[in-house]
Formats: structure tokens, C-alpha cells, sequence
């Protein structure tokens, strides 16, 4: 009988001009290993190497290594195989030696997260033979020092053990240098690069208690398996959770035979970006050293070199270095090394042209000839990306269509926010300058350390530099401020992705950890001490400085009318004043979805009437305080209507349980008491009568009207004469007026009538009229699945998906927080149902809701107005399922605005 094959291919070969894979397969190859496959393909000069599928990560997490590594040993060897014939050197062979590098490629980048291992295959007998085949002795030591400290710290746990310790094999280089009175890295000599390997293995084996590996093909699996291993590291886990990206996607391997930036003064290494990544500007940028390896232009520790000349003199310009020393000491590559200038330059335009995005691109020139080592889609900020895509399309590279997709929606935020106030600009103190690492507007209190970024509620993270362990830090900070690096440093890329601001590279200033303090302009600055950066200049200011809301002009207006053109479902806004309801207006609000009644109540002078007539005993005792609430209300939907004229506003009677407006507190118990002429016992048994087991399922929404029709009439009221009044201004008034927390027909009738009823009386003694609905929220799952019959009397539905979640999963919206992010953390959900709608659960009662409900009304108007409405995959959900309307709070409805838009194009691909 004939046996079954496991015939899936574990592991894609790629190098000189062909490729197993190519850049569409990023599930299976990691982003990094299907742009390889891509690049070979295109004749980019790429390094041969191969990739492990992230499947087979998969397949580790389940089987374990043993298991994986002789399932895929085969094609390992193979693939190996396949590098030594294109190099012409083979792995392990200590006359004529192939070095690798090992790197992690998720699906999607994520930079800095997971590890890294370079010049693998080295040990006591490999590092001779390099060194004779390179003529290269420094340089050959120099590469197995690399080695074992990155092998150490990746594959063998070799970390600092606190915070405030440094690298356990930087601490013996530091050791080093004291004893030999020397500075830098590149002062040493071979011998000392001798010793070094010596007292790394030696600290190896004390720490670990097991000799440092030397057969090459342990090492790799060694290193194999840590890359596998660092996608479930903490790190990696932590930024997988805070983008939402599975567990299950896993990590490719990319192991790549190596090339050298470090081989003396005719090699080197960078970064560059086919485009501005924090502007988004078109000029060609990055950064280089000479003699280096790639981890040193982005660990920050060497302060780079620009890439162009006009981002040399830019450069020189913020770091106040006069123009010989630049011309001598920090040339461009393009002055430097002009013919490897202009085929890098080649490369990034075809690359571009390629790919159609702006690219990330990493580089290595080894003793004069260009490696193109990885390209990608530039992470950028909200401005770059807005920019880039306007851009692009005017270049005629991209269509309306793809420029719409390219903008990830909730970056817009960053677009939204305050920027500094120009006049208080003028005015401030500049105490240091650093690069522009990322544009915005922070204002903190000064912390050292990552752990430390929440000690106050607005902090600059400042450190000598930044390291994938800062990452939660850095996410809290308001602002980050490195003292080394570039504008290619980790601080500075991940900055941008974050949509962050950061100042990096601020050579003028002096950290001290231990003693928490910084100096600057000759001050000594402490924690605690609030410091300003502007992202956009570089300048890092002494205290506070005053903001002010930012223009939507230009790039950002042309993309927001162009989501307007593709999009056909509608968008408004939550929004409880006119104020709101004006931001909300300027942003593109189509009207108000939701306007809570209740948030109005709690203003001081309110909260009183408020009070007494929940205090009232008697009909008319109520009916007293609700008098005086009348004019309020009346006066706040004027405001509310006036701010949206001409388009539709949703009002909802009052919601929450009454609890939530008596005193708690003995203290505000008396004051009431004394003001209202009532006994204090009074105040406390209401207040004892108003308790609930579970208030979210208690005495609100209708059923509050249905108790006391006394309110949903003077809400009525309030509702009908303000448009009355408008109306007599001139000025179109378009009330719906909502019911909520409706669970049966009956309930929505009995409040429908006393709406009704109300706006009759109300046009009767106007002699006038205006035209409003009556609709309901569906927040209740048995709503929705009564949809049939509540249609039939309302005139609009609007899903409340906060407590339709709530009540859907049976999760209490004010307790959940407590284990939700447990859940989320042990893969139980993959996100929080409160932030992004449950698709597969909730989602179906919004659909059997909708479709219920059109059934007896075909044109039934049907929105959101749970905090769903502004959350882009929901509102992609929202579109498929034929809503009219999402409603979201006013910051979100330009990101609403794109999300309907790219949903309507995603619809029709
Ligand atoms: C909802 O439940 O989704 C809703 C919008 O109402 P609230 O959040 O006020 O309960
Ligand atoms: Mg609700």
C-alpha cells in the first residue's frame, strides 16, 4: 500500500535572480521573506538564502522542536546546499566558510520585537579560516565577538538581570576599555577582540553552565528555534496585542548568508526611505555608518551619517555643525561613495515603482559592491501616510481608489489632535536640540525609565536610547526623547509607528540614570520636571507649552472629500452639546446619531431640579421639579439643533437609573437635605429605595418613562418647542426622538403615545408644526429578535451595541474591564467586544434585526450609535449589513467617514 506524503513545502529557497516564493505569499513567509523572494525575482542583488513558513512556527508551538526539526531538516539541508553553490563557500568549513544570519519575518513587521542572530556558523577553527580568506583578522574576531553576544543574549538568555544593570557582555567591553584607557568599539585591537570572545564564552558558561555551542548546524537550529520562540516573548506578545494580531499567525525564519558592513573603510551599512516616513515628503532619505553592522545604526549607539547630501545639510542645520566639519566629518553617501550612491538610488525608485508605497529598506556595501538585505512598506505617521497617498495619486502611481485604502483609519487621529500654539512657541526656552524623529506635540514630566511612563499622567519617556524592552513605555509616554540615535534608531521608527512624538539623537544633553536627572543648557533638570517636545522641529522646550486645535486643510481635506465620493453609507455623531455637535459638524458629522439627555441633567444648577424631582413623592411634587428642568432642556436642544441645521438629530429620553443622580456621600446627603428643607433620613432611604443589584438591568431607560411618563412629556416638550422656536428663527430643526432600552413592542407603544400626544398638544398651542419621528434604540436582544413587530410602529431603528453587547454576552459594561484583558491575553477573545463589535455573536442580531424589521418596512432607517459606530472593521461591518448610519463620537467621525468609504470600495473589488 502505497504511503501518503506530507507534501507541503516547509521552506522557500530564493537568491541570484529566482525565487520559490514571491511578495504575495506574506502569510506563509513573513513579510520580510516574501519581499526576499520578490526582490530576487526582480533582480534586486539580494543575499541567497531560504525561509521557514510560519506554519511551521505553527507546527513548533504544537509538536515541539524535536519533532519540527526533523521534519524539516531535509530542506534545511538543501536549502543550505543551495546558498553554498551561489556563494562559492560552505557552512561550517573552517578553510572556506559560510556565515548566515537568522531574523524573524511576521506576517505583518514588527519592528525591533523579535530576535535577530548574525554571523552564525562561526566558532574557534571557522574564525581562522575567516580571517585567512578575508586577510581580515580584526575583522574576522570582531565577527565571532558579534556573534556570541548576540547568540548569547538571543538563543542563551543572556540578559541584564535588572534594570539598572547594563548588558552582561557589554559590562566585560566596558571593563575592557577602562583597563586599556580607550573609548570606542573600533579601538580595539585583535587581541582585545581575542580576549573578548574568551570572557564572553567563559561569562556564558558561568551564567548558563553549559559550554557556548561550536558545531555550526547546532547553532542554527539554536537559533531557529529562539526566532520561534521570541514570537511568544514578551515583547512580541505585547505589540501583537496592541495591534490585535493573533496568536496564530506565527513568525518565519529568514536565514541568509552573510555580508559584511564591517570589513573596513570601503563597507558599510543603512536604512533609507524612498519617501519622508514623517512627513511623507518625496525625497529619497536614510541613514549609513562605514564599517558597521546593521544592528549599529539602529541600536543608536553610533550617532549615523545621512544618506543624500540635501538630508546631510539638513541634518548639520538641526545639529548645528558648521559645513566644513560636515563636509569632513559626516559626508553623505552620495559625496563619499557617489557610484554606490547612484545604484542604491536605482534601486530604491525601481523598488518603489514596484511595490507603489514608500519603502523601508535596509543595505549593506561589503568592500565595494551594494546588497539590498530587506525592503518593505514604510511604517509612517498619519501625515506621511495622508500625504504619501494624495501624493501618489497626483503622481499617478496609485488610483482614487488605492489611495483610500491606503490610509489606515484610526491613524487620522494622530491628524486631529492639538499642535503647539505658534504665539507660545515664540516665547519658549529651548534648552537642546534633537532630530525630528517623528512630528507632534508632547508636553510630560520627565521619567527615565520604561517602566516608570505611567509614574504621571503625562510623561516624556527620556532615555540615552531605546530598546524593544521600552515598547510599553514608550506606547504610554505623551513624548519620547532619546539622547543618541538617529532618525533610523529604534526610537525613531517605532515612534512613527506609534504616531508618537520623539525627539532623537539629542547630543546636547546628558542623562544620568542613577541619579534620574538630565542636563541641558547647562540646567539640571529631575523626574517630575515638565518638559515640551516638538516632533516637528526637534526643539525640546523647558515646561509647558500652550496648544491649539490643527488646521484640516490640504492633504487631509483632499482624502476626507475623497472618501466622500466612494462612500454611500452615512455618518454622524454622538454629541451632548453644541459644542460637540460644531467639532463634530467641521469634521464631516451628517447629523447627530445620538444625543444623551442625561449628561445635561448633571450641570450644577440641574442636578438640583434634577434631584427634587426624584426626591418628590407625589405626581405633582415631580411634575414641580420637572418645570423647572423644561427650560433648560428646551434651551439645550435649541443650541444642539441650531449647531446642526438642516440635518437630522437623534434625542434620547432619559437612560441611566436614577441612583446615578442622588447623593452617595454623607457630606452632599446633608448639604442637600439642608437646601431642599427635607430630613436627611429622607435623602437616605430614597437613596436606600434607589439601590439596585444590578443597575444595568434595572429601573432605566423606557421604563423610567413608563414609571414616571411625567419625564418622557416634559423631554417631549422641551424637544418639539425648541424646533418650534428655531423654526420661527428660520432656522430647519430635525428632531427623531428615541426610545431606549426597548425590549417589547408594547413598551415602545406606550411611550410612542405619550411623545405623540405631547408634540399634538405642543403644535395645537403654537398653532404651528414640524415634522420629527419616533424611533427606538435596539439595545436588547430580545429587540432584536422582535424587530418584525417593533418596526411595524417605529419610524427608525438605532443599534445600542454597547449594551446589546453587554446584555448579548451577559458581560457587565463597567465590570468586564477587571478580567477582559486576561481573555484577550489567553487568545479566549480576540479583542474586546466593547472597542470592536463581535462580529460573529452581536453581529448576528444586528442583521436579523435589520432584516426583520425591513421586511415589514422596506425603508426602515436603521444606524449604530454604540461606540462600534466609530471603530473601522465595524463600520465595514455595519455597511455590509445595509445600515444607513453610523454615529461615533466627533474625534472618530473622520475615520468613520474613510472606513464607510473603504468598505464601499472592498465591497465592489
Ligand atoms: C448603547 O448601549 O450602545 C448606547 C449607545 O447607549 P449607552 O451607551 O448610553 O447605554
Ligand atoms: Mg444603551
Amino acid at each position: 500500500m502505497e504511503i501518503l506524503q506530507d507534501v507541503k513545502t516547509r521552506v522557500y529557497k530564493f537568491g541570484n535572480k529566482v525565487a520559490d516564493g514571491n511578495s504575495k505569499m506574506k502569510n506563509l513567509l513573513g513579510g520580510k521573506g516574501a519581499n526576499l523572494a520578490e526582490m530576487s525575482a526582480i533582480g534586486i542583488p539580494v543575499p541567497p538564502g531560504f525561509t521557514i513558513t510560519t506554519e511551521v512556527c505553527t507546527e513548533y508551538n504544537l509538536l515541539g522542536k524535536d519533532t519540527v526539526v526533523d521534519m524539516i531538516k531535509p530542506e534545511v539541508e538543501a536549502a543550505i546546499f543551495n546558498i553554498e553553490t551561489l556563494m562559492g563557500s560552505k557552512f561550517g568549513d573552517k578553510d572556506n566558510p559560510l556565515l548566515v544570519s537568522v531574523r524573524s519575518g511576521a506576517r505583518v513587521s514588527m519592528p525591533g520585537m523579535m530576535d535577530t542572530v548574525l554571523n552564525l556558523g562561526l566558532n574557534d577553527d571557522v574564525v581562522i579560516g575567516l580571517a585567512e580568506k578575508t586577510g581580515n583578522e580584526r575583522f574576522a574576531w570582531d565577527s565571532y565577538r558579534r556573534f556570541i553576544q548576540m547568540y548569547g543574549d538571543v538563543v542563551l538568555g543572556m540578559k541584564p538581570e535588572s534594570k539598572i544593570d547594563i548588558d552582561p557582555f557589554e559590562e566585560i567591553m566596558e571593563h575592557l576599555k577602562e583597563k586599556r584607557n580607550i573609548n570606542l568599539d573600533t579601538e580595539f585591537s585583535t587581541q582585545d577582540l581575542k580576549d573578548l570572545v574568551y570572557d564572553f564564552k567563559a561569562a556564558v558558561k558561568r551564567r548558563t553552565k553549559q559550554e557556548f555551542p561550536t558545531n555550526p548546524w547546532d547553532q542554527l537550529w539554536g537559533a531557529v528555534v529562539a526566532v520561534f520562540n521570541s514570537w511568544n516573548g514578551d515583547r512580541a506578545v505585547y505589540y501583537r496585542n496592541m495591534h490585535g494580531y493573533p496568536a496564530d499567525w506565527g513568525t518565519a525564519v529568514n536565514v541568509q548568508a552573510m555580508v559584511y558592513g564591517n570589513m573596513g573603510l570601503n563597507s558599510g551599512t543603512g536604512v533609507c526611505f524612498t519617501r519622508d516616513a514623517g512627513t511623507g515628503e518625496d525625497v529619497f532619505n536614510g541613514e549609513y555608518l562605514i564599517n558597521a553592522q546593521g544592528e549599529d545604526v539602529v541600536a543608536g549607539t553610533r550617532t549615523p551619517q545621512q544618506i543624500t547630501k540635501l538630508g546631510s545639510l539638513r541634518w548639520a542645520e538641526l545639529a548645528r555643525v558648521e559645513e566644513e566639519d560636515r563636509a569632513l566629518n559626516y559626508p553623505s553617501l552620495e559625496e563619499l561613495m557617489p557610484k554606490i550612491f547612484k545604484e542604491l538610488n536605482t534601486y530604491q525608485e525601481k523598488l518603489e515603482n514596484h511595490y507603489k508605497d514608500m519603502q523601508d529598506m535596509e543595505f549593506t556595501m561589503q568592500d565595494g559592491k551594494l546588497w539590498i538585505l530587506q525592503t518593505r512598506n514604510g511604517k509612517r505617521t498619519g501625515a506621511a501616510m495622508v500625504k504619501i497617498a494624495i501624493d501618489m495619486l497626483k503622481e499617478g502611481i496609485i488610483d482614487e481608489k488605492q489611495a483610500l485604502l491606503r490610509i489606515e483609519p484610526n491613524k487620522l487621529d494622530e491628524l486631529l489632535h492639538p499642535v503647539f500654539d505658534p504665539k507660545a512657541l515664540k516665547t519658549a526656552h529651548v534648552i537642546a536640540q534633537g532630530l525630528p524623529a517623528s512630528p507632534g506635540a508632547a508636553t510630560g514630566q520627565i521619567v527615565f525609565f520604561a517602566d516608570e511612563a505611567n509614574k504621571y499622567k503625562y510623561t516624556i519617556l527620556t532615555r540615552i536610547e531605546t530598546s524593544p524592552e521600552d515598547l510599553e513605555g514608550m506606547n504610554i509616554a505623551k513624548g519620547i526623547l532619546t539622547a543618541r540615535g538617529g532618525m533610523t534608531s529604534h526610537a525613531a521608527v517605532v515612534a512613527r509607528g506609534m504616531g508618537k512624538c520623539c525627539v532623537s539623537g539629542a547630543g546636547g544633553i546628558k542623562i544620568n540614570y542613577k541619579t534620574r536627572t538630565l542636563i541641558a543648557d547647562g540646567k539640571e533638570y529631575h523626574e517630575g520636571d515638565w518638559i515640551s517636545l516638538n516632533g516637528s522641529t526637534g526643539n525640546i522646550i523647558e515646561g509647558k507649552v500652550a496648544t491649539i486645535e490643527p488646521e484640516l486643510s490640504g492633504e487631509f481635506a483632499e482624502i476626507m472629500k475623497l472618501s466622500d465620493k466612494y462612500r454611500t453609507m452615512g455618518v454622524r455623531t454622538n454629541a451632548d452639546s453644541p459644542k460637540d455637535a460644531k467639532v463634530a459638524r467641521r469634521f464631516g458629522a451628517q447629523g447627530i446619531g445620538l444625543t444623551r439627555t442625561e449628561h445635561m441633567f448633571f450641570e450644577v444648577d440641574r442636578i438640583k431640579a434634577m434631584r427634587e424631582m426624584i426626591l418628590a413623592d407625589t405626581v405633582k411634587g415631580r411634575k414641580h421639579a420637572l418645570d423647572l428642568l423644561l427650560p433648560m432642556q428646551r434651551e439645550d436642544f435649541e443650541g444642539i439643533f441650531e449647531a446642526m441645521e438642516g440635518l437630522p438629530v437623534t434625542v434620547r429620553l432619559l437612560d441611566p437609573p436614577l441612583h446615578e443622580f442622588v447623593p452617595h456621600q454623607l457630606e452632599t446627603q446633608r448639604s442637600l437635605a439642608e437646601e431642599m428643607h427635607i430630613s436627611i433620613e429622607a435623602i437616605k432611604s430614597k437613596v436606600i429605595e434607589l439601590e439596585e443589584f444590578n443597575p444595568m438591568l434595572g429601573h432605566r431607560g423606557c421604563r423610567l418613562g413608563i414609571s414616571y411618563p411625567e419625564i418622557t412629556e416634559m423631554q417631549a416638550r422641551a424637544i418639539i418647542e425648541a424646533a418650534l422656536n428655531l423654526k420661527a428663527k428660520g432656522i430647519d430643526a430635525r428632531p427623531e426622538i428615541m426610545v431606549p432600552l426597548v425590549s417589547t413592542l408594547e413598551e415602545f407603544l406606550n411611550q410612542e403615545a405619550i411623545i405623540r400626544e405631547t408634540a399634538s398638544k405642543v403644535f395645537e398651542e403654537r398653532n404651528d408644526t414640524i415634522d420629527y419621528l419616533v424611533g427606538t434604540m435596539i439595545e436588547i436582544p430580545r429587540a432584536a429578535l422582535m424587530a418584525h413587530l417593533i418596526a411595524e410602529k417605529a419610524d427608525f431603528f438605532s443599534y445600542g451595541t454597547n449594551d446589546l453587547t453587554q446584555m448579548a454576552f451577559g458581560l457587565s459594561r463597567d465590570d468586564a474591564g477587571k478580567f477582559l484583558p486576561l481573555y484577550i491575553e489567553k487568545g479566549i477573545l480576540k479583542a474586546d467586544p466593547f472597542e470592536v463589535l463581535d462580529q460573529e455573536g452581536v453581529g448576528q442580531l444586528v442583521q436579523m434585526g435589520t432584516e426583520k424589521g425591513r421586511k415589514v418596512k422596506p425603508n426602515l432607517k436603521v444606524g449604530i450609535c454604540g461606540e462600534h459606530g466609530g471603530e473601522p472593521s465595524s463600520v465595514e461591518f455595519c455597511f455590509k449589513t445595509g445600515l444607513n448610519y453610523v454615529s461615533c463620537s466627533p474625534y472618530r467621525v473622520p475615520i468613520a467617514r474613510i472606513a464607510a468609504a473603504q468598505a464601499a470600495i472592498k465591497a465592489a473589488l
